[in-house]
C-alpha cells in the first residue's frame, strides 16, 4: 500500500471512530486507510509516537502495529 504523502512527517495515525492507531510505515490494505482518510476522522499525535497515541486512548491496529510495540 502506498504511504499517503500528506502524512510524510507523521508515522502514527489514529482513527477517531474506533480508537485505533496505525503505523504509516507498515499499513496494509486491511487497515482501510483510504477509507479512514476519506472519512477525515483521523488524528495525528505530538509527539508522533506510539506511546503518545496510547496515552490518548488509542489501541494499536492489529494489522500494521507489531504486537510487541
Ligand atoms: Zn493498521
Amino acid at each position: 500500500m502506498v504511504r499517503p504523502t500528506r502524512f510524510e512527517h507523521n508515522r502514527w495515525l489514529g482513527d477517531k471512530r474506533n480508537q485505533r492507531v496505525h503505523d504509516l510505515d507498515r499499513v496494509v490494505d486491511r487497515c482501510r486507510l483510504d477509507e479512514l482518510l476519506a472519512s477525515e476522522q483521523f488524528a495525528t499525535f505530538g509527539p508522533d509516537t506510539l506511546a503518545e497515541a496510547r496515552n490518548r486512548g488509542y489501541r494499536p491496529c492489529p494489522h500494521c502495529v507489531a504486537r510487541d510495540a
